[in-house]
């Protein structure tokens, strides 16, 4: 496998604070179920798991921040990764706040309805590529209707050539400074998308293929088209996969576990960190996808693999388990281990494992057993750990799985 080429570090906006006056609701449309989980649950998750964002900063309605910091909670999404803050009166207002919490890091930001939940993975990779290589670009898809002027109503004042018309969609990404800009340049003007503000300062935006399952919920029955679209992904393939790693305890080694370096007398011996959980878990992916085991990826004996953060074979492995369609549905792990105890860190494992798996901390569990001083772990010689998974094929574009 090889290794991945630096790149834009991507943040994502996603803009919530709107009530959504037509859903006829009494709470935000954002937060209405949609097959189980809020609809803006769906959205957040969706950049989670794509590969180019490392950030997420989701504005809510201001008297709404802390039971939405509950609800992400309740559906598992990483504190870590998602920030929550207040957004403004207008869209535009809540976009800028956000950019004003970017990490200095960050060059690629993409901005994402709230109320766009069935974002497949493709597209918003499709918008990341596109704002790297060009500067600014949105999703968007020819009109097909026949476009009628009806200033009065009732009756048509003229048939609108369609030709060269598109309907602008979300994603919309562009770098950070370009975005900044745009925002200088136009002075508060009243716009509907980030796109009219770039426009506008004279940066040249693009459009890339959106997709007509991308649908903004705005009224109820876009709810019954979305269930629809998410019922038909839903028809998804299956896999599980086991794995199972040992490596022997000995003196002037460091303890890597999870990605952690826990506090113990001796360490594992091996070539990478020996690492022994994600090693079980990254055998227990690969084994899902059917590409054999984590030796045959990382041979040791290529010196490229000496003293490996593990973690950064486990990025390989979610990487190659994405390109094959696939994301982790969920993972259980069981450490065997006599000593030192490893519940305190069980917690930032879970974070950093979901994190390199693209996926949220409560689709990971960690736990840890002794064998009652028999056996290897028991006489603390070595300590082994076995990993199950289950993968599900993604929803990619057009609602097919
Ligand atoms: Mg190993």
């Amino acid at each position: 496998m090889t290794l991945p080429s630096l790149h834009s570090a991507a943040a994502a906006i996603i803009p919530a604070a709107g009530y959504g006056t037509r859903m006829h609701l009494d709470y935000p449309k954002q937060y209405h179920l949609l097959a189980g989980a809020p609809i803006l649950v769906h959205t957040v998750r969706a950049f989670i798991r794509n590969r180019h964002i490392r950030s997420i900063i989701v504005a809510v309605p201001a008297d709404m921040q802390e039971s939405t910091h509950e609800l992400f909670k309740k559906y598992g999404i990483d504190g870590g990764t998602v920030t929550i803050t207040a957004g403004g009166a207008r869209r535009q207002d809540s976009v800028f706040s956000c950019l004003s919490l970017l990490d200095q890091s960050v060059d690629i930001v993409l901005v994402h309805d709230g109320a766009r939940p069935l974002v497949s993975d493709a597209l918003i990779s499709r918008c990341y590529e596109g704002a790297a290589l060009h500067g600014a670009v949105i999703a968007a898809i020819p009109v097909k209707d026949t476009l009628k002027l009806c200033p009065s109503g009732s009756v048509i004042a003229g048939t609108v050539d369609r030709t060269n018309l598109w309907q602008a969609q979300t994603p919309q990404a562009a770098r950070v400074s370009h975005l900044r800009q745009a925002y200088d340049h136009a002075g508060g003007l009243d716009v509907t998308d980030e796109a009219s503000l770039l426009e506008m300062a004279g940066i040249p935006v693009r459009v890339v293929e959106g997709s007509e399952t991308n649908i903004k919920i705005t009224r109820p029955e876009d709810l019954v088209v979305a269930e629809k679209i998410m019922q038909a992904g839903s028809c998804r393939e299956s896999r599980i996969g086991h794995g199972f790693d040992a490596h022997r305890l000995v003196a002037d080694r460091k303890l890597v576990l999870g990605g952690i370096t826990i506090p113990h007398d001796r360490g594992l011996e091996g070539h990478s960190d020996a690492d022994v959980l994600t090693h079980a878990l990254c055998d227990a992916l690969l084994g899902a996808l059917g590409e054999g085991d984590i030796g045959r990826h990382f041979p040791d004996s290529d010196p490229r693999y000496r003293g490996i953060f593990s973690i950064t074979l486990l990025e390989h492995v979610a990487g190659l388990m994405e390109e094959k369609g696939f994301s982790l549905a969920n993972a259980d792990i069981t450490l065997i281990c006599q000593a030192p105890k490893i519940a305190p860190f069980a917690g930032e494992m879970r974070s950093i494992l979901a994190r390199a798996c693209r996926t949220e901390p409560a689709r990971i569990n960690i736990k840890a057993t002794t064998t009652e001083k028999m056996g290897f772990e028991g006489r603390m010689e070595g300590i082994s750990c076995h990993a199950v998974v289950l993968l599900e094929s993604r929803l990619e574009e057009e609602g097919t799985p």
